[in-house]
């Protein structure tokens, strides 16, 4: 009997230390401890062997018992162990892996230009309005100076919602809506979309974007569109940027002047972009006309007014010397992400 406990432990043994999970161990504990093990049979049995015999028998299967229990024991600490080691091994975090950037968007090249034109003309004491852009035809035309059969009014330029409704062309619309709305002093900005009847190219786009300024006051002149507009086209291109005023006519201006700055590329030296003229021309402006003043219940004799108009698309297309105005829309990343830190 002796022999057999033996062999029986050391075969437990055996089976105990191959064991490499915590469930194959599990399936030893029941081989040998379980209510069906061998051990556990073995002890039950013990009536088979002669009185005599019985004590020591039992002795060493009790032996056997905790011998394995012990054995089993330890493994389960072991085995607990080195799959705690596996698990920490699989779940390492390399720290030197190179991060994964997340993909981040940018501001467009637009908004970083409206904002840095509302920074200009703030620091000049005007607000910056906004209006629909559904506009009356009497806001986005009459009372502006351009009656329903003006030449000027090219039908082909226009989005007509109906009769009575268009999509602005031009954000100088507002200018009505602010001076009907308030009384001078009034000095405003108004960023906005406006829409234009054109074919698609280069530098032409339906929707693009406007900066109106306006100022009503007592006394203003032109000496004032001088001094606004120069010094807003020499924080914006540069403190060597020159500026010339060229006469123009708009319906509600008068006198009205386009105005030019010293080519951004070639300093004035002439170049493809200028068409070597070493100017580019940036702005409408001029002094409100008094029908317009009237039209709003202004008194020409006691107030006078500036208004002036930009593109945005082409200031900003300056500016950053973008060749096709079309790469404002197409939100391309690798365009748009050139503007992030602008
Ligand atoms: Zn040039």
């Amino acid at each position: 009997m002796d022999e057999k406990a033996k062999k029986l432990i050391a075969e437990a043994k055996e089976s105990i230390e191959s064991a490499m999970s915590l469930q194959g161990l599990e399936e030893v504990r029941v081989k040998y401890l379980g209510k069906k093990g061998e051990i556990t049979q073995a002890l039950r049995s013990l009536s088979k062997y002669p009185q005599e015999e019985r004590p020591a028998i039992g002795r060493y299967l009790n032996e056997a018992r905790e011998t394995v229990e012990g054995m089993i024991e330890k493994r389960r600490g072991e085995i607990a162990a080195i799959e705690l080691e596996m698990r920490l091994k699989a779940e390492e975090v390399d720290v030197t892996l190179p991060g994964k950037r997340p993909s981040i968007g940018a501001r467009h090249p637009i908004s970083v230009v409206y904002e840095e034109l509302e920074l200009i003309f703030g620091h000049m004491g005007f607000q910056v309005y906004e209006g629909p852009d559904v506009e009356l035809d009497y806001n986005n035309f009459e009372a502006l100076n351009v009656p329903r059969n003006h030449p000027s009014r090219d039908i082909q330029d226009t989005f007509y919602i109906s009769q009575d409704l268009v999509l602005r062309t031009h954000t100088t619309c507002v200018d009505i809506r602010i001076m009907k709305a308030q009384k001078p002093p009034i000095r405003a900005i108004i960023p906005g979309k406006v829409y234009r009847f054109d074919a698609v190219d280069p530098s032409h786009l339906p929707v693009f974007h406007q900066l109106d300024g306006l100022v009503v006051d007592e006394g203003i002149t032109f000496g004032d569109v001088k001094g606004v507009l120069a010094r807003f086209a020499r924080e914006f291109f540069g403190p060597d940027t020159e500026v010339r005023f060229r006469p123009s006519y708009f319906p509600f201006t008068e006198p009205s002047a386009e105005m030019d700055v010293s080519c951004v590329l070639c300093h004035g030296s002439g170049c493809r972009l200028c068409k070597y003229t070493g100017w580019l021309e940036i702005l409408g402006s001029g002094l409100l006309h008094p029908k317009v003043l009237k039209e709003v219940g202004f008194d020409p004799e006691d107030v006078s007014g500036l208004a002036f108009g930009m593109g945005v698309d082409r200031v900003s297309v300056l500016k950053y010397g973008i060749e096709d105005i079309r790469l404002l829309v197409e939100n391309d990343m690798a365009f748009n992400l050139q503007f992030i830190h602008a």
